[in-house]
């Protein structure tokens, strides 16, 4: 899945590059014509081969020359109003490469950022250092939160109860965004979605539907408790999901109307276990009044 966002992001920034260059091409496609100038660009390229092989072997290079045939370029460009024109790349620091010095450019790294928001579910992303001053009482939550996603989430199941309109929402946005900042790969699929795709999956073995709920980086399960409970499907599967991520220690975000008695009601005692464990959750209830977190 990473590597595959990673080649999407290099295609694309790949095809920034063709185009800038095809773009410089066109309008300088009336020199290119001239015979006058291809015979001086010739001259020119052959006098910087000659010059520099009689640097390598000692002998005085015909410098004077080279920036006549240089000089003479310039002017035919200005002639055909094309003077000091440049391959305008999208991005300066690497001219479209992706990669300078060997490291990731930031083009590259947004780009990959962009990519994984696409395939995230996610429309909208909020920010944490805005809301955490803007959030009077919930504060201290969307601190601790932003904590987390740039932990080593040895905890790693976060359960974000409470009615609607409390921010849960504004909250998950805020997480998704930290988390793709740093590069995972996150998931985000509503639990009436995802009930019935397992609904499907039961039906026809599709291993690939279930298979991305378990390997995914990071996932988001919205809305716990509001999905149709299909008989030897939903709660087997929910269970079959969540095991598998707690085995593989991959984090999942779980948001809910259901606070944990309502929770312990709804659901069957091992998938309750599964969310609610003092060593590897973090249960947060928002209720609009007081917001409590619990360890
Ligand atoms: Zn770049």
């Amino acid at each position: 899945m990473k590597q595959e966002i990673v080649r999407n992001a290099m295609a694309i920034i790949q095809q920034r590059k063709r185009e800038a260059e095809a773009e410089y091409d066109k309008k300088m496609a009336p020199l290119f014509c001239d015979e006058e100038y291809i015979q001086t660009y010739k001259t020119y390229t052959n006098l910087q081969i000659e010059n520099a092989r009689k640097l390598a072997y000692g002998e005085s290079p015909d410098e004077k020359s080279e920036q006549q045939a240089l000089d003479k370029i310039e002017r035919m460009k200005i002639k055909y109003g094309l003077g000091g024109e440049k391959i305008n790349y999208s991005c300066k620091k690497c001219n479209d490469e992706g990669y300078k010095n060997g490291q990731m450019c930031t083009c590259l790294k947004k780009e990959i950022s962009r990519q994984i928001l696409k395939n995230s579910g996610f429309e909208e992303l909020k920010d944490f250092e805005v809301e955490i001053k803007t959030s009077g009482d919930l504060a201290p939550v969307y601190k601790k939160m932003q904590e987390w996603c740039n932990s080593d989430f040895k905890k790693n199941l976060i359960y974000i109860a409470g009615p609607i309109g409390v921010g849960k929402t504004y909250l998950i946005r805020c997480m998704a965004n930290e988390l793709i900042k740093r590069g995972k790969i996150i998931k985000m699929v509503s639990a009436p979605y995802m009930s019935i795709e397992f609904k499907e999956f039961t039906k026809y073995q599709d291993t690939e539907i279930i298979k991305k709920y378990i390997e995914c980086e990071i996932l988001f399960i919205d809305d716990l408790g509001t999905e149709t409970m299909f008989k030897n499907s939903t709660l087997e599967n929910i269970y079959f999901v969540l095991n598998e991520r707690k085995i593989r220690k991959l984090p999942t975000i779980i948001t809910s109307n259901l606070d944990l008695n309502d929770l312990k009601k709804t659901y069957e005692e091992r998938i309750y276990s599964r969310i609610v464990d003092r060593n590897t959750s973090i249960t947060i209830y928002l209720d609009g009044h007081d917001k409590r977190i619990k360890k």
